[in-house]
């Protein structure tokens, strides 16, 4: 059975995409069977994991509105290991469109749960904010994986995200819960970085995850190439992180 996971942070810019396409990438490389959803209109995951978005015959956006299962819009991607339900600005559309169908938060999981077999993991990339296609994301999912970066506001801008979990978990998904923080882009160099680590420590505890994710150069140009760091660069830092990280969920969700 999948165990299903958003990548979730109603802030733009702080890593979502890029611990989707990496994280699915090293589960990949341990062995595991890996879906990636991309639900950002900007369609960074399905690019970054060298799916061309403007070629897309079907897409989540299909799914969503019940015209395609996710077998028929999934893509297989040989170079980076998993498969991708690709995502592209007619996604924006769906927004709206959701308004008014019945069952319009649970149209992902309605689709998932018939590919339940085919994965182990399944990873959601999740837009910058908590809209209908976030909470689609949240409806199926098992866990969230919020990535941040410590700085100065990042817990301010966590107590949304987590308040729209808790009304989630209560009133739509009783199994949704926080399964960590991820800290990303990080340089242990920077001491207002270590103080913000170590706070997040102290509020979460074990809902921090082990793995940092260093800032690190190879990550940020492999979008470039169509592929995720942990293929582009593999002996990078960044990437064996990632694969660390990879290990590190599989951990976790053993013990789940
Ligand atoms: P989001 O999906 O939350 O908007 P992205 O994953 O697209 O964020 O990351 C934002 C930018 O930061 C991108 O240009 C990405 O390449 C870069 N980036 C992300 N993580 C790292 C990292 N660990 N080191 C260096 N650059 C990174
Ligand atoms: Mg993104």
């Amino acid at each position: 059975m999948a165990k299903i996971f958003c990548v979730a942070n109603q802030k733009g810019g702080v890593g979502k995409t890029t611990t989707t396409v990496n994280l699915a990438a090293g589960l990949a490389k341990v062995g595991q069977r890996v879906l990636v959803v991309d639900l950002d209109p900007q369609g960074n995951a399905t690019m970054g994991s060298g799916i061309d978005k403007r070629a897309l015959e079907l897409s989540v956006y299909d799914v969503l509105l019940e015209s395609a299962s996710v077998k028929e819009a999934k893509q297989t991607s040989e170079k980076v290991g998993y498969d991708v339900l690709g995502a592209n600005r007619e996604l924006a559309g769906a927004e709206v469109e959701l308004v008014d169908l019945e069952r319009r938060e649970r149209r992902l999981k309605g689709a998932l749960a018939a590919a339940n077999d085919d994965y182990d993991f399944v990873l959601i990339d999740c837009p910058p904010s908590l809209s209908m296609l976030t909470l689609n994301g949240l409806c199926c999912a098992h866990g969230v994986v919020v990535p941040m970066q410590c700085e100065y506001f990042a817990l301010e801008g966590l107590s949304d995200l987590v308040n729209t979990i808790k009304q989630v978990h209560a009133n739509l998904n009783a199994d949704l819960q926080i399964i960590g923080l991820l800290r990303v882009m990080f340089d242990p160099r920077i001491t207002l970085q270590n103080q913000v680590s170590d706070q997040l420590k102290q509020h979460f505890g074990d809902k921090v995850f082990d793995t940092v994710i260093p800032r690190n150069v190879r990550l940020a140009e492999a979008p470039s190439y169509g592929l995720p760091g942990v293929v582009f660069d593999p002996a990078s830092k960044g990437a064996q992180a990632f694969i660390e990280f990879a290990r590190e969920m599989v951990r976790r969700v053993g013990s789940m």
